[in-house]
């Protein structure tokens, strides 16, 4: 299992990330501080950095600068504003793998980390390329869903949905969790676009899989 390090100070957006990353089977250790944040990522064994620009020690690039001079080559994902083009550079140039421009859901930041996981080490991620449930299996290499020996194609929200579902058979899992799950924290939660969507995957996995739990969300039978 891959250990990720959250280096943010907005405690939302830490325990949103923290939140999303632990229902897509990962493990998340987080800190507000630049300078613990460069020491654990040198010494603490991670196997990704996820690293805001603006912390109230230390900036995003300084911390880069201490872990990239310490030889260390975990990777790193920087969170820079979405308007700075001068943040994305800077931090490309001081040796971050990537960045994800703020703000963004969840489901898009997933897909950088398994992308970046993958380019560190593709024999390990062949035991983590499906996921599978009662005659339902999702591949992380095509984004498509298996019913009873059938491909399905289903779209990346869709699919996002489906893996929420998958990490949690069984579990009764409520409307918000699964907005900021898979839209993120920017969704208005009045929002109906999760039964817009378990509707969708109803008719294209089975409706009887995904039962309605009255007044609690829903559930992966
Ligand atoms: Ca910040």
């Amino acid at each position: 299992m891959s250990t990720i390090l959250i280096i943010e100070d907005e405690a939302r957006i830490a325990g949103f990330i923290a939140k999303g990353l632990k229902a897509a089977g990962f493990t998340s250790h987080a800190t507000a501080s630049g300078v613990e944040g460069a020491t654990l990522a040198v010494h603490g064994n991670f196997d990704m950095v996820i690293l805001d620009v603006g912390l109230p020690d230390i900036d995003g690039f300084e911390v880069l600068e201490r872990i990239r001079g310490q030889g260390v080559s975990v990777p790193v994902i920087m969170l820079t504003a979405r308007s700075s083009v001068e943040d994305r550079v800077a931090g490309l140039e001081g040796g971050a793998d990537d960045y994800m421009p703020k703000p963004f859901s969840f489901e898009e930041l997933l897909a950088r980390i398994r992308l970046r996981l993958r380019a560190e080490n593709p024999q390990g991620s062949q035991s983590a390329t499906q996921l599978s449930h009662n005659g339902l299996v999702l591949d992380f290499r095509t984004r498509k869903a298996q019913v009873d020996g059938e491909w399905v194609d289903l779209s990346a929200r869709e699919f996002t949905l489906a893996e929420t579902f998958l990490r949690n058979p069984g579990q009764v899992l409520s409307r918000e969790q699964l907005l900021s799950n898979v839209w993120g924290f920017d969704f208005d939660p009045g929002s109906n676009v999760v039964d817009v969507y378990v509707r969708y995957l109803r008719g294209k996995l089975g409706k009887e899989r995904f039962e309605t739990v009255r007044g609690m969300g829903y559930r992966l039978v």
